[in-house]
């Protein structure tokens, strides 16, 4: 039998859980940096774990296996059965790119991505923001396409070390 755990320790782990889990496109980003995790509640008797999960158009394809992934790594952090842990997607409220952490920013742009510029979408489509290139941080960079690989990103192109880019589309 396992000793108990106190509810701040129960909950330090579900963060240190939920921190190794990875959107499934961009790897090296978790679901914390992007600021996905919206609640965390624990029970101390019985032991019980529920967190709510705000839903990003990153990983939208892949909603299910980051519940998943989530529900795993909580399990495997506490110790605890699947009946003990219930991770859900929460449409309280709506996820933007303004909730990405700064870490998570940093982590995009090692990723070779560039996070979304602090500006609306409708400004950002119309070419109104200038988004620094991830690799050389140039601002000199360029809107190709709207439409990157998927709908969320954008392809850009460096004028001063000449590399295609993609940028996260502000939400
Ligand atoms: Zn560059």
């Amino acid at each position: 039998m396992q000793p108990k755990l106190s509810a701040t320790v129960m909950k330090e782990r579900v963060m240190t859980a939920l921190a190794g889990v990875s959107d499934p496109e961009i790897p090296t980003i978790s679901i914390v940096d992007l600021g996905m995790v919206e609640d965390v509640r624990v029970h101390e008797a019985p032991t019980r774990v529920e967190v709510d999960l705000v839903p990003t158009f990153l990983g939208c394809p892949a909603l299910a296996m980051i519940s998943q992934r989530a529900m795993t790594a909580i399990r495997t952090q506490l110790g605890l059965s699947s009946d003990q842990v219930r991770v859900v997607f929460s449409t309280r409220s709506a996820w933007d790119t303004t909730r990405i952490h700064p870490q998570g920013r940093d982590r995009l742009k090692a990723f070779g991505m560039a996070p979304p510029p602090k500006v609306s979408a409708s400004e950002f489509v119309a070419g109104q923001t200038s988004v620094a290139c991830p690799f050389c941080g140039s601002e000199d960079t360029k809107l190709e396409n709207i439409f990157g690989p998927t709908a969320c990103r954008a392809m850009f192109y460096c004028r001063r070390c000449r590399n295609p880019f993609e940028a996260i589309k502000p939400v």
